[in-house]
């Protein structure tokens, strides 16, 4: 979509630090980390959330938890552990409004953290 970053990231008009990619899913780190680990997965389709999520994204929705599985095992947090946060609207702070997941790793967290 024009003048989404992420669909920018995804076509190569943005770089990016590449960690995964698939037909469906492309994943890079955040450039502004706030753990040792800090990756953000995105489906290549452009969704704007998951609010706004339509029954023709099914497969998306679908097939995004076994992303971030791979993903999270491909950066070596499978063991210790990790966490996956998708911030979704206004109040929750989606600053990026192209669905994306956070991943979030290599230390101690607490909980709850909001
Ligand atoms: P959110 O606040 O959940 O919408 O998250 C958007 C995330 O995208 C933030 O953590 C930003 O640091 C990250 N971000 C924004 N632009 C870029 C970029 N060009 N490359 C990598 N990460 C980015």
């Amino acid at each position: 979509m024009e003048d989404c970053i992420f669909c920018k990231i995804i076509n190569g008009e943005i770089p990016s630090r590449k960690v995964y990619e698939d037909d469906t899913f492309y994943a890079f780190e955040d450039i502004a980390p706030v753990a040792p680990v800090h990756v953000l997965v995105i489906p290549k389709k452009h969704v704007k959330s998951i609010a706004a999520l339509t029954e023709a994204d099914g497969d998306v929705a679908g097939k995004m938890l076994f992303a971030l599985r791979t993903v999270a095992e491909k950066l070596g947090l499978a063991e210790d552990g990790y966490r996956v946060v998708f911030n979704t609207g206004e109040k929750a702070g989606q600053t990026v409004h192209h669905m994306h997941a956070h991943i979030l790793g290599g230390k101690e967290m607490a909980w709850p953290g909001v």
